[in-house]
């Protein structure tokens, strides 16, 4: 719990929150200002920041939530697809500094894009610098 942070306040049953899945470690509810009937958050019930500050019994926890919800609430709002996605930082999107998922529904022809429509120009990378890139995540995965 953060006491400054409004999803753990949310957890904490201090701000209001409609509710649609619930652990002992995880709390899905919907999006307050949603990008599609449906939209859901689902968030770790202990305060992470960042997606690297997540235990790894916590990050288990969270994808099993996504993917266990992820099909209910396309039926529940007959939705055709889902974009399931995770703003990491401040310069990829996330306001909230509570690692949070989003659940949301996609239709067809609802005018939206596909995740690939997320980041900016598209980088101009060989077949080295590929292999290099590639060495580089390995390596540091590797730990
Ligand atoms: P992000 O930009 O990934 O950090 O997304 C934060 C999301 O949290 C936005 O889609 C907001 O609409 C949503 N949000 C912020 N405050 C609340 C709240 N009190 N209840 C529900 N959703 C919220
Ligand atoms: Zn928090």
């Amino acid at each position: 719990m953060t006491d400054d942070c409004i999803f753990c306040s949310i957890v904490a049953g201090d701000v209001p929150a409609r509710t649609v899945y619930e652990t002992d470690a995880v709390l899905a509810f919907l999006d307050a200002n949603p990008l599609a009937p449906g939209h859901t958050l689902v968030i770790p019930k202990s305060h992470a920041a960042r997606i690297e500050d997540l235990e790894t019994d916590l990050a288990a926890a969270v994808f099993e939530a996504v993917a266990d919800l992820t099909p209910r609430v396309q039926d529940a709002v007959d939705a055709d697809a889902a974009t399931v996605g995770i703003n990491d930082g401040e310069a990829a999107g996330q306001e909230v500094p509570h690692v949070h998922a989003h659940v949301i529904p996609r239709f067809d022809d609802d005018g939206g894009a596909p995740i690939h429509a997320v980041a900016g120009d598209r980088p101009d990378l060989d077949s080295d610098d590929l292999d290099a890139l590639a060495d580089s995540i390995a390596d540091a995965t590797s730990a």
